[in-house]
């Protein structure tokens, strides 16, 4: 059970990012927590969680319903090979790499390797670090190299993207050929604190407003790709799942 400190910690982060306008209120996105998240989550991705939160960029870390969905999914979908574009302190990478079986593996990319070492040592605690493949830079020309080498294609079971939201269409000219057919996308902040249907003169933050348009082009873009089916869920910032159909 959360403490109260926990509490507070999770409401302030809440407001911040505004998850409000997914769900009906703050007590609601509480009472999901608390009943159905908190309870089972494992200790080493609560250790990241309290870490992260003393982090001045914190509010970019995956919230900790939204690390057990990808826990869930993965599992269900009984994923082996992945890749995460967007790291950070690493808590979906480690919700994703509990779930994998043990010689399961993420290709995980990120320009910012210092973000990613300060999660570390919770993940080599939690027994996980042999399934990552951790890789510093950008990751539009990683996935050209891939691309290019030509034995990645159709190859992956699961690709999180969770990075630059302008890079996204990029990014998905690119992974639609590395995942396998049958395998699933998942794009992250789709909804975009809600912004998605702001009005034009709405007050909204600088980096939202920027992004805005990328995010909305996107989810234009992937209701008629062909290549996929899709599902928009309200989880976390909203997240957007593809599975590859041909
Ligand atoms: N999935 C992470 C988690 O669970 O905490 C959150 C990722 S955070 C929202 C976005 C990350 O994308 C940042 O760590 C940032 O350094 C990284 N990033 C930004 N541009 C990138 C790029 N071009 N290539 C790879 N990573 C990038
Ligand atoms: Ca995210």
């Amino acid at each position: 059970m959360a403490t109260n400190g926990e509490n507070q910690n999770q409401v302030s982060r809440h407001q911040e990012v505004g998850h409000k306008s997914l769900l009906q209120s703050d007590a609601l996105y509480q009472y999901i927590l608390e009943t159905s998240v908190y309870p089972g989550e494992p200790e080493c991705l609560k250790e990241l969680r309290d870490l992260t939160a003393k982090h001045p960029w914190n509010i970019m870390t995956t919230s900790a319903d939204e690390g057990q969905f990808l826990n869930l999914l993965i599992k269900l979908i009984n994923a082996k090979n992945t890749m995460e574009i967007g790291v950070y302190t690493g808590y979906s990478l480690l919700a994703t790499a509990l779930a994998l079986p043990h010689d399961g593996k993420i290709l995980a990319m990120d320009i910012n390797r210092e973000n990613y070492e300060l999660g570390l040592p919770v993940i080599q605690k939690a027994g996980v670090a042999h399934k990552i493949d951790f890789r510093e830079g950008p990751a539009l020309p990683f996935l050209d190299q891939m691309i290019e080498d030509g034995k990645y294609h159709g190859s992956f079971d699961f690709i999180f993207v969770d990075a630059d939201k302008d890079n996204y269409l990029n990014y998905h000219k690119r992974i639609i050929e590395l995942v396998k057919v049958g395998g699933v996308i998942g794009y992250d902040n789709t909804l975009w604190n809600g912004s998605v249907v702001a009005p034009p003169d709405a007050p909204l933050r600088k980096y939202v407003r920027y992004y805005r348009d990328f995010v909305l082009e996107l989810n234009n873009a992937l209701a008629v790709d062909p290549r996929i089916e899709i599902c928009q869920l309200p989880v976390g910032d909203g997240i957007t799942l593809c599975r590859r159909i041909s």
